[in-house]
């Protein structure tokens, strides 16, 4: 470590983002449900797209990523001029971090939020700020007293992860209201495919001047290699937004990946289909188990043991079974797992080796 050659205040405070783990040591056969990734994969119309746009890779792509923000304009209904494209919606928190927070600014996320939220406001030298949820739940209430003058931005996902839990669009609503006028909310709908009839707030976007929306084609899409996500706000953000963003941060193959995946919405609906069905049987053969979980609103299950010890001791039972889940002690939550939900012979799998612990350690 150099002594005169210091990187800038907080990025030392980062802990390294975990990703969840693919791989066991020795083991073949092996079910991945750390990720919350699509099990079905992406749909046949992005795998197409993306091997035809194999054929102009030696071109630099397209820096106003056009096609694609007009392509997701139509489908959901919005002002394509008002859609910022990033590199996985990572980016755009990453820039909006980077655009209205900096030293001696406070940046509010709730108690068991994306660790993305802290990692990206400690990069720009500004103060995460933990508020604590209700039970697993978004505290507007909470989040609204902890708001002050350095208060720059606020971070809610709806659903969240890890929890599964969501709060309804007037809550969120009366959460922009009480805002101080300098602070903008971020509502972060990577998973807001997975309920059905909800618009992620989009409509909440166009009503107010300090929201904006954070979406990705890592979930329901199953693109989560191609790293493509989007932010919808309101016009004098996504200025914003685009003075800083790279040029180029979307790479050709990964924009036509996407704009087909996105136009291709029967996938997405057998998809969303195809969780609720296999989510509901897991949580109740989990329950039946003596696994608890609250009731998801999205593409994984938060399944709480008796103790930590228990938690740890499930998870290291699974791994040696070939399946892989998520500890998330990290999130605040020691007795939990997040379990993402599969096709459905790995979610009758993962309920199997679940019985089998708990049957085993009674
Ligand atoms: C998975 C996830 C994302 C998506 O991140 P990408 O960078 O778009 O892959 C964003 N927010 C939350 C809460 C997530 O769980």
């Amino acid at each position: 470590m150099s002594e005169t050659i210091q990187p800038q205040p907080g990025i030392m405070d980062i802990e390294l983002y975990q990703g969840g783990a693919s791989k066991i040591a020795g083991a073949t056969d092996v079910v991945k449900l750390s990720s919350n990734e699509n099990p079905h994969g992406a749909s046949d119309a992005a795998k197409d797209a993306l091997t035809r746009a194999v054929h102009d890779i030696h071109r630099y792509p397209n820096t106003d990523h056009t096609s694609l923000r007009t392509a997701i304009a139509e489908v959901h209904d919005l002002d394509a001029d008002r859609i910022i494209m990033g590199v996985g919606s990572d980016e755009v928190i990453t820039l909006l971090c980077q655009a209205y927070a900096g030293p001696g600014d406070e940046v509010i996320y709730t108690e068991h939020g994306f660790l993305m939220y802290p990692i990206s406001t400690k990069a720009v030298g500004a103060t995460p700020v933990k508020v604590a949820e209700r039970e697993r739940v978004t505290d507007v209430d909470a989040i609204l007293a902890a708001c002050n003058d350095k208060t720059k931005l606020v971070f809610v996902a709806n659903p969240n992860n890890p929890t599964g839990t969501m709060i309804g669009g007037n809550d969120l609503a009366r959460l922009a209201d009480g805002l101080p006028e300098q602070a903008m909310l971020v509502i972060d709908g990577a998973y807001a495919e997975y309920v059905d009839g909800y618009d992620g707030c989009a409509r909440l976007v166009d009503q107010r001047d300090n929201v904006v929306m954070t979406r990705t084609f890592s979930k329901i899409y199953g693109l989560g290699g191609m790293r493509v996500g989007w932010g919808y706000g309101p016009q004098h953000v996504i200025d914003v937004l685009n003075r800083i963003r790279g040029p180029f941060n979307l790479s050709t193959p990964a924009m036509a990946a996407a704009e087909a995946a996105v136009r291709d919405q029967d996938f997405v609906t057998r998809c969303r289909e195809d969780n609720t069905a296999q989510r509901a049987w897991l949580a109740e053969a989990l329950a039946e188990i003596g696994v608890p979980s609250d009731t998801s609103t999205a593409n994984f299950i938060l399944a709480r043991f008796a103790s930590a010890e228990e938690a740890v001791a499930c998870d290291k039972y699974l791994k040696e079974q070939g399946i892989i889940v998520r500890l998330v002690t990290s999130y605040g939550l020691p007795n939990c797992l997040r379990i993402t939900v599969g096709d459905r012979a790995s979610c009758r799998r993962v309920a199997h080796a679940v019985n089998g612990f708990k049957s085993g350690a009674a």
